[in-house]
């Protein structure tokens, strides 16, 4: 038996993208899956590029790589994910996307020699072969390819992979390629399949998440985008193919009216394509969590043209406070990027106030680092390191923390419905509520990817306890 593993670097999708390797993988016969890279025959890297460190965490495992080699001279080590799309040629060679795969790969073993195979995600379903073995009716699209589910109750289901936007300061449109969607049949068909086992907390994933258009019906190729309802949405309609969803928010509208106590999230969602009528939908459903991550990236217009975000921040504020009205117990995370080139204290006061007015229960918020061959790594990275590291705590520090606490305090004493996502240690256990926030509380009979009922008992700005009701 030849043992294989994978490790994943990166966000959910990457994470998803993981367990559909492994379908592919277990395919050969004689191969199982472990954690402990000292077994491992077959290693795969599902790298991520979104961040510099993520990438720097993968370039240097070079001696940890050569040593696993040594101990066993057999073992393959295979590179998917974003890093393989890269362009890691010098400065004046093609962009990523002139690049041949090949020309890509020679590059990259200059850079990562003990590299054995490089493989685009979308190619994956070609890794078998590469390794001598002859698969019968080969499935040529990974995304057909049914999980290797590594949770019992919680699922992330790829509804799109790619990227159109081209953000001026983002790698993932070169190394993920451009937007594609998967078949909405496909999709549903897949959800189905998790409420009928019982998964309990089913995450819809893309990169635009919520720009979704089903290509079975997008016969121009430009697609409605309009978020137009299902009239009369019933039963029989569910199954008949000639009233497949068209778009994100007829989607949602037919995984909400499967039965079964479950709940559905989706991310990353895109602003531009969060409309009222999207927004009225999840303030209304049976099974969307009340939580929202969208991006914001920046509070100042100058800066939000220069990353190419096109929306203003009034736009976006706009659309935040009809969502905050909309849906009860809304929880509401963001991404901001301090330090963009260009980027004043001024800009950064504007950011504050939006981060302020919309009071955002997260922010994941990131020191800017130029990531080759994007259009803004042209652009002088011009603010100190040392100006960036104090933005950040600034925002984290001083805004976001008074405006999580705030939102927290306001849940204290009532009693939500929370899935148990893991055992601790000993009698203590950590939850999530349906908007998203993390509470621990004590019970000896810990029931893993259950709900619970839990009444909260204390907070701080970033998690909670509560106590179980019987
Ligand atoms: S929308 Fe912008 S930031 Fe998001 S993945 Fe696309 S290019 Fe990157």
């Amino acid at each position: 038996m030849k043992k294989y593993v994978i490790t994943n670097f990166g966000c959910q999708m990457n994470y998803a993208d993981g367990e559909r390797f492994s379908a592919i993988i277990e395919q050969i016969p004689n191969f199982s899956q472990t954690d402990k890279l000292e077994e491992a025959d077959l290693l795969i890297l599902n790298s991520c590029s979104v961040r510099q460190k993520a990438e720097d965490r993968i370039l240097g495992l070079g001696r940890l790589m050569e040593k696993l080699k040594i101990n066993n001279p057999e073992l393959k080590i295979v590179l998917t994910g974003c890093m393989s799309r890269r362009n890691w040629a010098g400065k004046d060679s093609k962009s990523p996307l002139q690049q041949t795969q090949t020309q890509r790969e020679e590059e990259l073993k200059k850079v990562m020699p003990w590299v054995d195979y490089v493989l685009e995600s979308k190619d994956f379903h070609k890794l078998p072969e590469l390794l001598g073995y002859k698969i019968e009716n080969r499935i040529d699209d990974y995304l057909s390819f049914k999980p290797n589910l590594s949770s019992t109750f919680q699922a992330y289901v790829p509804i799109s992979v790619g990227c159109d936007h081209f953000c001026s300061y983002c790698i993932v449109p070169f190394a993920r390629g451009i937007e594609i969607c998967r078949e909405a049949s496909d999709i549903i068909l897949e959800v189905k399949e998790l409420v009928a086992k019982g998964y309990k907390d089913i995450v819809l994933v893309g990169q635009t998440v919520n720009r979704y258009i089903n290509p079975e019906l997008d016969i121009f190729g430009k697609g409605l985008r309009g978020n137009t309802r299902i009239e009369g949405l019933n039963k029989e309609m569910l199954t008949d193919l000639s009233k497949l969803p068209r778009d994100f928010l007829q989607l949602l509208q037919i995984i909400d009216a499967m039965e079964g106590d479950f709940w559905l999230s989706f991310m990353s969602s895109h602003p531009n394509y969060m409309s009222e009528q999207l927004i009225d939908f999840m303030a209304e459903s049976k099974h969307i969590r009340p939580y929202l991550h969208f991006a914001l990236q920046s509070g100042s217009d100058r800066i939000l043209k220069r990353m190419n975000r096109r929306y203003s921040a009034e736009e976006f504020l706009k659309i935040g406070k009809y969502m905050k009205k909309k849906i009860k117990g809304l929880g509401l995370s963001t991404d901001i990027i301090v330090g963009f080139p260009g980027e004043t204290q001024e800009d950064l006061e504007m950011t504050a106030k939006l981060m302020s007015k919309l009071e955002f229960d997260m922010a994941y918020i990131s020191e800017y680092s130029p990531r080759k061959g994007t259009a803004s790594a042209l652009i002088n990275d011009d603010v100190p390191q040392g100006l960036k590291k104090k933005w950040k705590r600034y925002l984290n520090d001083e805004i976001l923390a008074k405006t999580a606490l705030g939102n927290n305090q306001k849940m204290l004493g009532k009693v939500y419905k929370c899935l148990i996502e893991k055992n601790i240690k000993g009698d203590s256990n950590l939850a999530r509520t349906g908007n998203y926030k993390e509470i621990m509380f004590k019970a000896k009979d810990k029931r893993i990817g259950e709900f619970i009922d839990l009444k909260v008992s204390s907070v701080t700005p970033w998690a909670l306890k509560g106590k179980a009701i019987q």
